[in-house]
């Protein structure tokens, strides 16, 4: 006789397990959103995409912070 139980456990095995790759979880409401999207189906909030942390920054800013650190070193040596 043909044993039925094969087909159901290659049926469990072809489950794809790769498919929480596309979401990411909302910053103002939390909900599971998919992270190509631009703003949040539940809340509407707008999703901000950083894929690097200087991404969005201007080099200004970091010119200023190095004006500002010498700045501070120059006061110091004329103070002292
Ligand atoms: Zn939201």
């Amino acid at each position: 006789m043909y044993d039925s139980d094969e087909y159901d456990e290659d049926w469990i095995d072809d489950e794809p397990e790769d498919d929480q790759d596309d979401t990411m979880i909302c910053p103002e409401c939390g909900a599971e959103i998919f992270d190509d999207v631009d703003v949040c189906p539940v809340c509407l909030h707008a999703i901000i995409h950083n894929t690097s942390p200087w991404a969005g920054k201007s080099f200004a800013w970091i010119i200023f912070g190095l004006l500002g650190i010498i700045a501070t070193i120059v006061a110091l040596a004329i103070l002292f």
